[in-house]
């Protein structure tokens, strides 16, 4: 899935102070009522009631190869890939044999390219080696792949063969934890509390509401929390609003006064410069 944390590296609670990526509003420091976290589950159910992954596969080994790929890679750019990777290597016995030196050409634009290109070679052969030429259902089997981490399975499992998996990506996991489904500061214990919230049939689709209104609303440098269908139950909509208020008037405290010394210092500098002209 796209934007994703790579599958060896947990997600951070919080990002190095002055990281690019650092969030700057805070979670929510209790857990809502189990009835309000499912209602506002119930609410992105409403919202995105048949979702889908964006990442473009016609078979459980495109699909498998496609999220190895996306690791920090957006969906989009993973998509521009595959078609030419899919076409020289269609099946797993066919990238299992191939050069990793064309590999690593055909999946250059995803970063990561050398370690991207290796794993999905690796993997392809093992899945040759053990699962005769095809992807294995369970999780176990699954995380034994090369470049195949618990968010990667759970993918695999969910979207390929309809499972019952939750997948915690950067997004689902800064919703979850937003929304005060969880106060987990792991992948892991963001997916135990949110599993424990959510009917197993509809565990699969799960990840993909808390994924979409984190791509869409729920954003990661200002959520849009003025247009979400989710602010009279959400915890975080009155931390936010404080945020975004604290933020501007620091903004307008730090914006030169009209009339005061920063805006008389550029006459000051013309009067200077001119005689300098003459
Ligand atoms: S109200 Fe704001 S913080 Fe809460 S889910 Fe909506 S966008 Fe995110």
């Amino acid at each position: 899935m796209s934007d994703t944390v790579p599958e060896s590296e947990p997600v951070p609670a919080r990002a190095p102070a002055g990281s690019p990526n650092a969030p700057t509003i805070p979670f929510p420091k209790r857990r809502v009522a189990r009835a309000v976290a499912i209602d506002e589950l119930a609410i992105l159910e409403g919202l995105h009631p048949d979702p889908k992954t964006a990442l473009d596969y016609t078979t459980p080994f495109e699909l498998l190869v496609a999220v190895i790929l996306s690791a920090q890679c957006t969906d989009a750019r993973v998509n521009l890939t595959t078609p030419a990777l899919f076409a020289r290597y269609p099946d797993a016995a066919a990238l299992a044999a191939a050069e990793q030196s064309d590999v690593e050409s055909l999946v250059k634009s995803c970063g990561f390219f050398r370690m991207k290109a290796k794993n999905v070679i690796a993997c392809a052969r093992a899945l040759v080696a053990e699962h005769g030429g095809t992807v294995p259902r369970d999780r176990a089997a699954l995380e034994a792949l090369a470049g195949v981490g618990r968010k990667t399975a759970s993918v695999v499992m969910s979207v390929a063969f309809a499972g019952e998996a939750f997948a915690v990506d950067t997004h689902v996991f800064r919703v979850s934890r937003r929304l005060g489904l969880t106060l987990g500061t792991t992948p892991r214990r963001v997916e135990t509390d949110v599993v424990a919230l959510v009917p197993a049939a509809k565990l699969r689709h799960a990840h993909h509401w808390l994924i979409l209104h984190g791509r869409t609303i729920c954003k990661a440098p200002t959520p849009l929390c003025d247009a979400c269908p989710v602010n009279a139950l959400c915890p975080s909509a009155s931390i936010v609003a404080r945020y975004l208020a604290r933020k501007a008037k620091l903004r307008s405290a730090a914006a030169p006064r009209r009339g005061g010394p920063a805006a008389a210092a550029p006459r000051r500098a013309r009067a200077v410069r001119a005689p300098a002209s003459e």
